[in-house]
């Protein structure tokens, strides 16, 4: 049984394009906002802070999947907070941002393990490119392919197949599809599942994740998930 409520409002627009999401650590509070707002018409999810302890606390606590990283930063040297951040989490994507276009930093950040780099000013286009580049590699690097029955989602490519036949998916749909589909059989609360739908600090519409669950429902067939009442949801095997 499900609320009638939700056919009131229609669902939130999105871009095709499943989001990343990236953390930008940028002191520069107009570069970044401009930035921020760019990348966001491109699709990813992005979370800003300013400071180098900032975006370590933010790497712990978001799970990011690409970091942009200013090396002048107020409070720490960008290559320190690039140290750091490698000793806790090696495989990390991280693009370092820096007007200190020297040859000496670029080897100094590459043997700390900087996975590219760009010199202010830069090119829109050009940082989005690098940006999807080094998401690919990071897809291609771990099991690419969640499956679940007669369901299988590539987390490379963000490609579903239903048995066997390709699924056009929303970018909100995919990351909420491969949540359950990272913990079948397991119930997520609402809140895990919102927390996962939507970009850092960005307004939740209250009927949204049912709005996003029966979208994807009638594109998965059967009644893989399950909802559990005043809880969540969970996915199964149709
Ligand atoms: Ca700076």
């Amino acid at each position: 049984m499900r609320s009638p409520s939700y056919w009131n409002a229609p669902p939130p627009p999105e871009p095709e394009t499943a989001a990343l999401r990236l953390l930008l650590i940028e002191d520069n509070q107009s570069l970044a906002a401009g930035l921020a707002q760019a990348l966001r018409e491109k699709g990813f999810a992005v979370n800003h802070v300013t400071r180098g302890d900032h975006g370590l606390h933010a790497i712990q606590t978001d799970a990011p999947d690409l970091v942009i990283l200013d090396l002048g930063l107020p409070d720490m040297d960008g290559l320190d907070v690039l140290r750091r951040l490698r000793a806790g989490n090696r495989r990390l994507p991280v693009l370092v941002l820096t007007a200190r276009d020297t040859i000496n930093e670029k080897v100094a950040g590459l043997d700390l393990g900087a996975d590219d780099y760009l010199a202010k000013p830069f090119d829109m286009d050009e940082l989005e490119a690098r940006l999807r580049a080094m998401g690919r590699r990071l897809g291609s690097a771990t099991t690419s392919v969640l499956t679940l029955g007669n369901l299988s989602l590539d987390i490379a490519t963000r490609e579903l197949s239903v048995d066997g036949r390709p699924v056009e998916l929303s970018r909100r749909e995919y990351a909420l599809l491969k949540a359950l589909m990272e913990q079948p059989g397991r119930v997520l609360t609402r809140d895990t599942l919102e927390g996962k739908l939507y970009a850092w600090g960005e307004e939740v519409a209250s009927n949204a994740l049912e709005v996003h669950i029966h979208h994807l429902r009638r594109k998965l067939g059967g009644d893989c998930i399950r909802t559990v009442r005043g809880v969540g949801y969970s996915l199964r095997q149709s």
